[in-house]
């Protein structure tokens, strides 16, 4: 089989030895590193760039990574996005799923879990988009509705990211079943080997969609402790 062409990874990261460390270690393991400073300079190479992800700081000169993330996403609607936040930011991470990263790791990371979320990244998008399941299905009261992401319950309406519409169905699809974190990640993340990493991320998308669903603490997706997740049904 002929070599896979190395691919272009765009670091976005103002901190001149995070950056140099990031780079050091992408080209050692293959990739291509492309270093940027700055948001608004890292925002043009990636609109104009062919890269395979982007590794998105979010203090940032120019342009925030949040803003860089939500252009980006408008045009390149499937670019993989992996955001660097500090440690303790929750808000930091749940702003940069609402401005449409796809992952996060926190600073100071290590180097086998960054590449990890890496590598999980690029297998999910070279897996391509899966085929889009757009039936409508129910969410305890909630109608949850794949080809609008919209969740709908009587009057009221809430819009889903498409993550989020996936996590809903799978838990629908087995309701009272306790879901693992680890298949999530699997399923849904496109980790192949979950358990050797640590992350919120699955945990972080349950605590937004209880606040979209209107359905705080165990009372419609409940937390099993240790495992997962079901849907009280
Ligand atoms: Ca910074």
């Amino acid at each position: 089989m002929p070599e896979a062409e190395p691919r272009a990874i765009l670091v976005v990261e103002d901190e001149a030895s995070i950056r140099r460390g990031l780079c050091d270690v992408l080209a050692y393991h293959g990739y291509v590193p492309e270093p940027v400073e700055r948001g608004d300079e890292g925002l043009r190479r990636a609109l104009a760039g062919d890269h395979a992800l982007i590794l998105l700081d979010i203090m940032l000169p120019g342009l925030s990574g949040f803003e860089v993330c939500r252009q980006l996403r408008e045009v390149r609607p499937q670019l993989p996005i992996l955001m660097l936040t500090a440690r303790g930011s929750e808000d930091d991470v749940l702003e940069g799923f609402r401005a449409g990263s796809d992952d996060y790791v926190t600073k100071p990371f290590s180097l086998a879990e960054l590449l990890a979320r890496i590598e999980a990244l690029l297998r999910r998008s070279d897996a391509g988009a899966p085929e889009p399941v757009e039936t409508p299905f129910a969410f305890g009261a909630w109608q949850v509705d794949p080809a609008t992401l919209a969740a709908r319950q009587g009057d009221r309406e809430t819009e889903l990211t498409r993550r989020e519409c996936d996590l809903l169905r799978l838990l629908a699809g087995e309701p009272g079943r306790i879901v693992g974190r680890r298949r999530l990640l699997r399923e849904l993340w496109g980790f192949e080997e979950p358990e050797r990493v640590e992350t919120r991320t699955v945990d972080m998308h349950i605590a937004r969609l209880r606040k979209k669903l209107d359905a705080p603490g165990n009372g419609l997706i409940e937390t099993v402790r240790g495992e997962g997740y079901r849907l009280i049904s």
